[in-house]
């Protein structure tokens, strides 16, 4: 072979134009490696999920043409490590000249591929992934003059940029977001359509990774794996998407419910990080869907899944690109504490974090508003330390990827980066939480009470969060009201809150 063509394991994108051709002097390169099993403590699903789409991949690459080469974990000729596997092939190939990596979007992948790139004799070309609408530099070239980027300043540029939702260059219903529209809790008998999940047998996958020791958290149906592995079946959620959820995604995109642990989101996340599937392609069903169907889906429904795509999604890997290394490293609240054991197991008497843990151990998937205001706020309000909340979120989501979840946790769930990305700390008591779910009606603990015995535990930590960081929010105009009403308490009730607090904290691994 002349050249060698590493495909990566979220590099699953078989639109590239890499593949347009058949080249035979071309080797194709896909390695399943205990570098990436093991630099964080995955969900048992995340490891399967990405070895049986990699799986899946090659096999539809050797079928078109091209020659490829699949490292499997147990090869007796596995370094374990990419660059060391890469050394080793290069030695076996006399007439290889040149290398094509694609751009990781990783930083963690990028800095190893590099350094190994750089000391390379032979010629080593990078390529993009051809994946995302905007480049990983694309803040500094948009917004030059900034150090602070809105989101919202971020999306209407995108979409402007690619005309989705615009005619004559206006946002079509004449707002740019929806998002007031969009805060449903789920009404009670309403029914909601069956998410559609795959049941392939994974049994000699789950088999090897066992064997080889690899250490995993979470639950796995090795028989009824039911996460897309193949391009067309990312299609085929996306189609069940855009026919039976989207008319009411956006309605109930911030519900939950102890009976659906998806609601109506697109569970496409994985699908798409490692890009088995493209933004534009998912954006664009989404909106023909809605063209076909404006008697049963609307402008906010559908404006507030693109949103989440071309904005949200977007605008988290400028963030990351922006910041990285020094964002992994922030702690604005000097939080220090670990993780109770319940997160590991869902054993708490809290039902609200007892419904989103189990479920993310039974199908390594929690939707956004379980992630953000129930493990996540409890994370905070306890004073987790960031580096063991981005470990948890790394290791227990099948969509966890660098580059999308440490923005997420430590910037816009923990407010380490003191507010790059969210504009105030996603907090708050029990009150938030049963007004978008049924999780109280079913819980231990008594929403209404902030003190006693069952007094619910997010109402007093919450109260005793902005106590603690009231001197270091002054300054946030956001939290002005709600520091205001902590501030007008007689110190006799602060007194209280402060020590239920202490109570809660002390025996958290009871609670
Ligand atoms: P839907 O609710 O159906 O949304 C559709 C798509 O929009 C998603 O598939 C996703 O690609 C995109 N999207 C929505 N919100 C975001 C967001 N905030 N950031 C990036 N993309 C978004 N997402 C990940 O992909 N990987 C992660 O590791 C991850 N970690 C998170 C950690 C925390 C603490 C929080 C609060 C959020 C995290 N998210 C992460 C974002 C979001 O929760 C998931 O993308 C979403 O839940 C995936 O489920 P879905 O495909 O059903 O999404
Ligand atoms: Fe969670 Fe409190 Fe509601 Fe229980 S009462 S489910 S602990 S918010």
């Amino acid at each position: 072979f002349e050249r060698i063509a590493l495909v990566l394991g979220d590099q699953l994108n078989a639109s590239h134009s890499w593949y347009r051709e058949v080249d035979p002097q071309r080797l194709f390169v896909i390695m399943e490696v205990r570098q990436e099993t093991d630099y964080a403590t995955h969900h048992i699903q995340k490891v399967v999920g990405f070895f049986a789409a990699m799986r899946k991949f090659a096999a539809a690459l050797t079928k078109a043409g091209h020659e490829v080469l699949y490292l499997t974990l147990d090869a007796s000729v596995n370094q374990q490590n990419v660059c060391n596997n890469l050394t080793h092939l290069t030695s076996l190939a006399p007439k290889l000249t040149h290398i094509d990596l694609q751009q990781p979007d990783e930083y963690r992948v990028d800095a190893y591929l590099q350094a190994w790139a750089e000391h390379q004799s032979l010629t080593v070309t990078w390529h993009d992934t051809e994946h995302f609408l905007c480049e990983r530099n694309v803040l500094s070239e948009w917004f030059p003059a900034k150090h602070n980027f809105l989101m919202e300043s971020f999306y209407r540029r995108v979409r402007k940029l690619t005309g989705y939702l615009m005619e004559n260059g206006k946002p079509i219903g004449g707002k740019w977001n929806f998002d007031k529209e969009n805060r449903n809790k789920l009404p009670a008998k309403h029914e909601v359509s069956n998410t559609l999940c795959f049941a392939h047998d994974v049994s000699a996958l789950v088999d090897m990774i066992k064997k080889s020791g690899v250490k995993t958290i979470g639950e796995i149906n090795p028989r009824q794996f039911i996460w897309p592995i193949t391009r067309a079946e990312s299609r085929q959620l996306l189609e069940h998407f855009a026919q039976n959820l989207l008319p009411e995604f956006g309605r109930y995109q911030d519900a939950m419910h102890t009976d659906h642990w998806s609601l109506y989101h697109a569970r496409l996340s994985f699908a798409l990080n490692t890009k088995m599937i493209s933004p534009r392609e998912v954006v664009e069903r989404a909106i023909r869907q809605w063209q076909q169907h404006p008697d049963t889906i609307n402008i906010a429904q559908v404006e507030g899944f693109v949103r989440q795509i071309i904005g949200w999604r977007e605008f988290i890997r400028a963030i990351y690109w922006h910041h990285m290394p020094g964002y992994q490293k922030l702690n604005f609240f000097d939080n220090k504490q670990p993780l109770p054991d319940f997160y590991w197991t869902g054993d708490t008497r809290m039902q609200c974090l007892a419904s989103s843990i189990k479920q993310s151990l039974k199908y390594a998937y929690a939707h956004h508003i379980q992630r953000l205001m129930i493990t996540g706020n409890f994370a905070l309000l306890i004073g987790a330390a960031p580096d063991v909340v981005d470990d948890w979120y790394l290791g227990i989501y099948i969509d966890a990827i660098e580059w999308v979840e440490l923005p997420n946790t430590r910037g816009m769930s923990q407010f380490a980066d003191a507010g790059i990305l969210a504009t105030k700390p996603y907090v708050s008591s029990g009150s938030y939480i049963n007004k978008m779910s049924n999780y109280c009606a079913n819980c231990h603990y008594d929403v209404n009470q902030r003190t006693g015995d069952n007094a619910c535990p997010f109402n007093s930590l919450y109260w005793n969060f902005i106590h603690q960081h009231q001197h270091q929010l002054s300054n946030n105009p956001r939290m002005a009201l709600i520091l205001n009403q902590w501030q007008k308490r007689t110190a006799e009730q602060q007194q209280e809150l402060v020590q239920q607090a202490k109570l809660y904290l002390g025996s958290i691994n009871n609670l």
